[in-house]
């Protein structure tokens, strides 16, 4: 059995528990996929999980994000077929399915295969070839718990299909097309930061995300901060009718105040207008105004190794999150209360989308090991619940693995992105979280000669 430390990078699946390594994890892909497929495969692709450091909920309101690709990531190995159809088995769900390319319609029986489905059908409709393939899935993202699961599985996707069609996206234009399959083909009405960070991470880098133009910059943090996950858990009940109803709430906040996004307000125009909005809608849009202005300040509070602002900048966040944007949860302060009391404990709050699921806490790196014993210790003696508690370090975004278990990934990223089809959408859509409407992803397909 698998003995888990503070410094493993990441918990393994749940039909995984052994895996330690990535030559292990390798391993036991390649035999589920020969048993399956008698045959061994011939492209391997990962895509990373992310955590958010701190912008909870401003990526649909088209604000920033401070955003961490971790080091969990999906994998799928893959072979290419003759014939049209995609055959899947993922062994976190130990399930299986299969569809045609000719008519890709989702399957309400195996729902986790539908985040594969919109993504071929999305890719299609933009007249790129798709190839069919047998593929084994394996995740080291942990599912629903707020480290974005379904963007790692949609981007890995992308990318087994770029690879075997010859064709490649830019990072950016492969986010927005991932996101309109959640959008519209699985029904998640999320915003962009899950692809985006999935797709366009960098090894080593947070990403200071602007959601308005899709630009980013990387954010290295100070020698000697680590990102540690506690993950509660908590199962995330009524996060998929709560968030829809925050994120109408914003909608009716920025209608009111005459903008299109919450982005646009800053906080002293918001505090001279707030008693213009109902009492619960200024709530949600006070957190949201607040929040945006913490990212830029805990991306320079973080390179700076500000304890003190740091601490400030996360408390305010997760009290934000808790008493304005009510997404909290027992679980979520049990922990929050644990990590807070622990050694070497720099800040901590809220990752995801809230209602339970996972906290990052920013923790002194030669304290990381006593951090996570005592933070389990204290979580369980509260909850008797046993929660998963880990380091993670900052991952490239999606690509190719190396041939070779233990190469360096093949990656291929640059300093700065800057997206000028987001731009585009920015500027011309009315709903810039629909970028499907306005974007022209097929102007920015870079073409390979082969495969790769
Ligand atoms: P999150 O993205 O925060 O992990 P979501 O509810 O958005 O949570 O997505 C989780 C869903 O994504 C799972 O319930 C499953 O349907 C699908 N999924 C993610 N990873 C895998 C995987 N490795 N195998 C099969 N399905 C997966
Ligand atoms: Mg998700």
């Amino acid at each position: 059995m698998r003995t888990e430390t503070a410094t493993a990078p990441c918990p393994p699946g749940p039909a995984c528990r052994d895996v330690v390594s990535r030559t292990e994890r390798r391993a036991l892909v390649e035999a589920e996929f020969r048993r399956r497929y008698d045959r061994a495969p011939s492209l391997w692709c990962r895509a990373p999980g992310r955590v958010d450091l701190m912008g909870s909920h401003t990526d649909y309101n088209l604000g920033y994000v401070l955003t961490l690709p971790i080091g969990c990531d999906t994998w799928i190995a893959a072979r290419p077929r003759e014939d049209r159809t995609v055959c899947l088995y993922s062994l976190n769900l130990e399930a299986e399915a299969s569809f045609g390319l000719d008519r890709v319609v989702s399957d309400p029986q195996a729902r986790w295969s539908n985040y594969v489905r919109g993504v071929a059908q999305v890719l299609q409709t933009e007249g790129l070839k798709l190839n069919g393939f047998d593929g084994v899935i394996h995740s080291t993202v942990p599912m629903s718990s707020g480290l974005s699961s379904s963007a790692a599985l949609e981007c890995v996707t992308a990318t087994v299909f770029e690879a075997l069609g010859g064709w490649k996206l830019d990072p950016v234009n492969k986010a927005l097309l991932c996101q309109r399959a959640e959008n519209q083909f699985v029904g998640v009405n999320c915003g962009i930061l899950d692809q985006y960070t999935s797709c366009a991470g960098q090894e080593g880098c947070a990403l200071l995300l602007d959601c308005r133009d899709l630009s980013s910059r990387p954010v290295k943090l100070a020698d000697g901060i680590k990102v540690v996950i506690g993950d509660t858990k908590s199962k995330r009940e009524l996060a998929g009718s709560e968030y829809g109803q925050r994120r109408a709430q914003c909608e009716e906040g920025a209608r009111r105040l005459g903008v299109q996004a919450l982005r646009e307000i800053s906080l002293e125009q918001f505090n001279a207008r707030e008693r213009e909005l109902p009492s619960e809608v200024a709530k949600r849009c006070r957190f949201i105004v607040e929040e945006n202005d913490r990212v830029l300040k805990l991306g320079a509070a973080l390179k700076a190794f500000d304890r003190q602002a740091i601490r400030q900048l996360t408390a305010a966040s997760f009290r934000g999150a808790c008493d304005l944007y009510e997404i909290g949860a027992p679980a979520m302060h049990t922990m929050t209360e644990a990590m807070l009391a622990a050694p070497g404990v720099i800040g901590a709050r809220q990752a995801g989308a809230g209602f339970g699921g996972c906290l990052v806490a920013f923790v002194e790196e030669a304290s990381v090991d006593a951090f996570a014993a005592s933070v389990r210790h204290a979580y369980f003696a509260a909850t008797q619940t046993q929660p998963e508690v880990y380091l993670v370090q900052a991952a490239a975004g999606a690509g190719l693995l190396p041939q070779t278990p233990d190469a360096p990934d093949a990656h291929h990223r640059s300093g700065f992105l800057t997206a000028s089809i987001g731009k585009t959408a920015a500027r011309h859509s009315p709903h810039p979280s629909r970028p499907g409407r306005t974007h022209r992803p097929k102007d920015s397909i870079i073409r390979n000669p082969e495969p790769n």
